[in-house]
C-alpha cells in the first residue's frame, strides 16, 4: 500500500496539471515548476538563520479559499531583499476543519492539499502544487521555510473504544493519504504510558513514548521531518505547544533532520524558558521578553526592562517577537518594541500584518537594516527610568550601537557613555539631525524625538 501511494505521489501532480492545463502558458509554466523541483533540496544559497530577521508569514484568520500560499509567494523577495533570512508558515497539511483551517487540528500529516477530505481538496492556503511553489521560490530569493508542527494532539478521527480505560475517544485515523493510520495505542492512555504533560483542547493526546509514533513521526525514512524535509522543501521547524509533552520529544526530531528549530513554550519565566530550550537543544519564543515589553510599553514603565528575558541569559536560543497569530497586547508602544527586539540580542520576528498592513513598512525595514549592519555584540543597558532607556550593542564585526527610546510625549536628551572617543556619530533612524562628536572619554550628549527611538552610531 505504501509503496503503491509512494509510486501515485509523483505521478498525480504531473497529470493533473495537463488535465487542467488549457493554455499553452500554463502548460509552460508548470513545465518550469516542475524542472524547480527536480532541484528543489538546493539549499545552498540559504542566508544563515539568525543573521537576519524572521517573517512570521501568516495570521489569525488570513483569508480563506486556497490562495494564502500564492500571496505569500508573490512578497518573498521582497522580504528578502529588506533583510529577512526565513519565513514561517503556518502549519501546512489537512485539519479537521478542512479549507477553513488554521492548521492546529491537525488530521493528515501528508495531505498538503491533494486529497479530497475533511470537505476539500485544497487546505486554507492552497494545494500541495502551490506550497512547493512557494518554498522554491522562497530558497531562490535565499529564503529559509519554517514549517509548524503540530504533534501534541490530533483531531477528525473517528470513535472508537479504548480498551484501556473503556471509554470512546477520536483516535480512529484513516487518512487518505494512506500514512500515519492511527488508533488509540498511538494516543494517551495506552498500555504502556497513561498521559504526558499537557493535552490541548481535549483532542486526542499524541503519545510520543510509543515507538511506532516516533517512527512515522521522525525516525522512519518516511517520516513526517524526513518528508517535510527532503519532498516538501522545509527548512526549520516551529514547534507548537511544546508544553504538552517532554522536551526530548523536539530534542530527538531535531537531532534527526537537523535545521533550525524553535519552541512555542508559552511562559512568561525566563529561567522555564532557559531550561526547556537547553531541554531540547532548541531555540525558545522569548515569552519572557514579550511580557516585559507589554509592561514596558503598555504599562508606562521602562524599567522593565531592566528585568530577566531568554535573551540575557542565552542569546542564541532566543526568539524574540512582538506579536504573534495567537497574542497582540502591544498597542501604543508597537514600534518601539520593534525598535528594542531589533536592536537587542535575540533573533527577532516581524509579525506579517504589522509589517504588510499596520505599521510603516519604511520604519520597519530601516530598523531591520540597523538588525542586520550595526547591532552586534553583548549588550549593556545604560539608562532606564519609566519614559527613558538606553542601550548599547558593543558590536561584532561591526560598529555596535546606541539605542535610546523615548516613551514620553516630548522630546528627550541624555548624556550616555559609548565606545567611541572623538568620533561623529548619527541617528541611523534619520528621526534626529544631530551630528554630535563623542569626546575623548567616549560621552555623547543624544536625543530622541516622543513616543520614538533614536539610533546612534558612527557616521
Ligand atoms: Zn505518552
Ligand atoms: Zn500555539
Ligand atoms: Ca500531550
Ligand atoms: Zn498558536
Amino acid at each position: 500500500m505504501k509503496t503503491l501511494l509512494n509510486t501515485y505521489w509523483f505521478l498525480v501532480p504531473i497529470t493533473l496539471f495537463f488535465l487542467a492545463c488549457s493554455s499553452e502558458d500554463q502548460v509552460q509554466e508548470e513545465l518550469e515548476l516542475s524542472k524547480k523541483e527536480v532541484t528543489r533540496s538546493s539549499r545552498s544559497g540559504l542566508k544563515p538563520i539568525g543573521t537576519g530577521v524572521l517573517m512570521q508569514a501568516f495570521y489569525w484568520d488570513v483569508p480563506a479559499g486556497g490562495n494564502w500560499w500564492n500571496t505569500v509567494k508573490t512578497k518573498v523577495q521582497d522580504w528578502s531583499d529588506a533583510g529577512i533570512d526565513a519565513i514561517w508558515l503556518p502549519p501546512a497539511t489537512k485539519a479537521q476543519n478542512g479549507a477553513f483551517s488554521m492548521g492546529y487540528d491537525p488530521f493528515d500529516y501528508f495531505d498538503f492539499g491533494k486529497y479530497d477530505q475533511m470537505g476539500s481538496v485544497e487546505t486554507r492556503f492552497g494545494s500541495e502544487a502551490e506550497l512547493k511553489s512557494l518554498i522554491n521560490t522562497a530558497h531562490t530569493a535565499n529564503l529559509s521555510v519554517i514549517a509548524d508542527i503540530v504533534i501534541n494532539h490530533n483531531s477528525g478521527g473517528q470513535s472508537e473504544v479504548n480498551p484501556v480505560n473503556g471509554q470512546s475517544n477520536w483516535t480512529k485515523f484513516t487518512p487518505l493519504s494512506g500514512r500515519f493510520n492511527r488508533d488509540y495505542n498511538d494516543f494517551h492512555p495506552n498500555h504502556n504510558h497513561s498521559s504526558d504533560t499537557g493535552t490541548f483542547g481535549g483532542f486526542p493526546d499524541l503519545c510520543h513514548h510509543q515507538v511506532r509514533v516516533q517512527n512515522e513521526l521522525w525516525k522512519n525514512a518516511e517520516s513526517v521531518a524526513k518528508y517535510y524535509k527532503n519532498t516538501i522543501g522545509f527548512d526549520g521547524w516551529r514547534f507548537d505547544y511544546v508544553k504538552g509533552f517532554e522536551p526530548w520529544v523536539v530534542k530527538d526530531w531535531k537531532n534527526e533532520v537537523g535545521g533550525f528549530t524553535v519552541g512555542e513554550y508559552w511562559d512568561g519565566n525566563a529561567g522555564t524558558l532557559e531550561w526547556w530550550a537547553n531541554q531540547a537543544e532548541a531555540s525558545a519564543f522569548d515569552f519572557a521578553c514579550y511580557y516585559r515589553m507589554r509592561d514596558a510599553f503598555e504599562g508606562n514603565n521602562l524599567n522593565k526592562l531592566n528585568d530577566d528575558m531568554l535573551w540575557k541569559r542565552n542569546s542564541t536560543k532566543s526568539v524574540t517577537f512582538v506579536t504573534n497569530h495567537d497574542t497582540n497586547e502591544i498597542y501604543q508602544g508597537k514600534m518601539l518594541a520593534y525598535a528594542y527586539i531589533l536592536t537587542h540580542e535575540g533573533y527577532p520576528t516581524i509579525f506579517y500584518r504589522d509589517y504588510e498592513e499596520w505599521l510603516n513598512k519604511e520604519r520597519l525595514n530601516n530598523l531591520i537594516w540597523i538588525h542586520n549592519n550595526l547591532a552586534g555584540g553583548t549588550t549593556n543597558i545604560l539608562y532606564a527610568d519609566t519614559d527613558e532607556y538606553v542601550a548599547k550593542r558593543n558590536g561584532y564585526n561591526n560598529s555596535g550601537l546606541v539605542v535610546y527610546i523615548n516613551n514620553a510625549d516630548y522630546w528627550q536628551e541624555r548624556w550616555v557613555e559609548t565606545n567611541w572617543s572623538n568620533t561623529t556619530i548619527k541617528d541611523y533612524t534619520g528621526h534626529s539631525n544631530w551630528e554630535p562628536v563623542t569626546q575623548a572619554g567616549r560621552w555623547v550628549k543624544i536625543q530622541v524625538p516622543p513616543k520614538s527611538y533614536s539610533v546612534w552610531a558612527p557616521k
